[in-house]
């Protein structure tokens, strides 16, 4: 069977390159960077380089990049270690309805812990207005989170401004880039941000590992104890394997970023208009701050899971909301804080293209769709009104 991968968000295959980069970390170059003989030595030597080199990727400089095991990590050191630095300072924190659950729990975590927690609103395309984040900054606010692209909708925040405005407050403000590295430009210096995840597996990197920017001069508490790696932040014996592959990732994902975004959106904006074409099939996000390879639709008198069901028997893999939501009868925050009502936010499809998509795959898609949404609506209790 003919099978078409479109869940680019939830997951990326590791690039040959990157593959080939961490070989050698597990096989012959096997030594702990903490030990001080030769074989620990040399690795360490490894570890430092490829630590530069994330950093030149992002535009930061090697001391403010710290390893960790992923998005997911990344985003509870940013908050709770900028926190706990800051609990004397105050205990206000900001962050958007839309975040992904690393931030967002990490977040209602703090609200346990005694702290206030402001959840901005978005608009009906899933966008945060700078006016209620200047609004919502007081007295005692120490850090806002707000991530630079969205996993679900795909839309992309005006980070830049947003930063802006904390910084004129002297508040920390935290970006999840997990989604944005290689799909647009990132730039810690030009976004003017203080704190920055990524995530390897997004960008054909390894699953597990990640990376946390920290500007210099940020003051962050660990939230893991147990050693002095990772200048004592991120306790642990170092992934290098991981760390290697992520290097090579980074790298490339930055390098090819312009030529992916075109290649991207053309087969994004072909999908979007073939699905939207099929009656009352709506788009969800940005329809132009938009990652190129996100596409999400709402299908009318149409269950989600039972239409991801469908298009697996043809072979096609999509999701709903987010891998994280999807097995749970809950609709996605996300939706849910656009305004979408129940109906069309369990009706949501994600389809996320990456590298090896092709036009094919798009037409493939296109010529499958529109059957199976009708085979459902034939079965489907929840008929147009007047149908009946
Ligand atoms: C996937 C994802 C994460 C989590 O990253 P992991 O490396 O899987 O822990 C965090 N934020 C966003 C926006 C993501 O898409």
């Amino acid at each position: 069977m003919r099978r078409v991968y479109l869940d680019y968000a939830a997951t990326t295959p590791v690039r040959r390159e990157v593959f080939e980069a961490m070989v050698p970390y597990l096989t012959e170059k096997f030594g702990n960077p903490s030990s001080v003989h030769w074989f620990g030595r040399e690795i360490r030597k490894d570890v430092d380089e490829a630590r530069e080199r994330v950093a030149e990727a992002l535009n930061a400089s090697p001391q403010e990049i710290y390893f960790t095991s992923g998005g997911t990590e990344s985003d509870n050191m940013a908050i709770l270690g900028t926190a706990a630095a800051l609990r004397n300072k105050g205990r206000h924190v900001i962050t958007s309805a839309v975040e992904h659950h690393a931030a967002l729990d990490a977040c209602l975590s703090l609200e346990k812990q005694g702290y206030r927690v402001t959840v901005l609103p978005v608009d009906k395309y899933g966008m945060v207005d700078p006016a209620d984040l200047e609004a919502a900054i007081a007295e005692d606010t120490i850090l806002v989170s707000i991530m630079h692209a969205n996993n679900e909708v795909g839309t992309i925040q005006p980070i830049k401004e947003l930063a802006a405005i904390a910084r004129k407050h002297g508040v920390l403000f935290h970006t999840d880039a997990v989604q944005t590295i290689g799909a647009i430009p990132v730039d810690v210096r030009e976004l003017g941000v203080d704190l920055l995840s990524l995530s390897g597996h997004k960008i054909y990197g390894p699953k597990g590992i990640g990376a946390l920017y920290v500007r210099k001069g940020v003051r962050l508490s660990n939230i893991a104890f147990g050693g002095a790696q990772e200048r004592k932040l991120r306790p642990g014996t170092e992934n290098v394997a991981g760390i290697m592959g992520l290097a090579t990732a980074v790298e490339l994902a930055v390098a090819e970023q312009q030529e992916t975004y075109e290649k991207l959106v053309v087969l994004r904006d072909k999908l979007i208009d073939g699905l939207t074409a099929v009656p009352d099939v709506k788009l969800n996000g940005h329809p132009q701050q938009r990652l190129p390879g996100n596409v999400n639709v709402s299908v009318e008198r149409v269950e989600g899971e039972s239409l991801i069901l469908s298009l697996d028997m043809a072979g096609i893999a999509v999701s709903s909301g987010s891998a994280c939501t999807s097995g749970s009868l809950e609709p996605s925050h996300v939706l849910m804080a656009m305004g979408l009502d129940h109906q069309s936010a369990h009706g949501s499809l994600r389809l996320t293209l990456g590298k090896g998509t092709s036009a094919e795959d798009i037409d493939h898609v296109l010529s499958v769709f529109p059957g199976v949404v009708q085979r459902l609506r034939d079965m489907s209790p929840l008929r147009k009104s007047g149908e009946e």
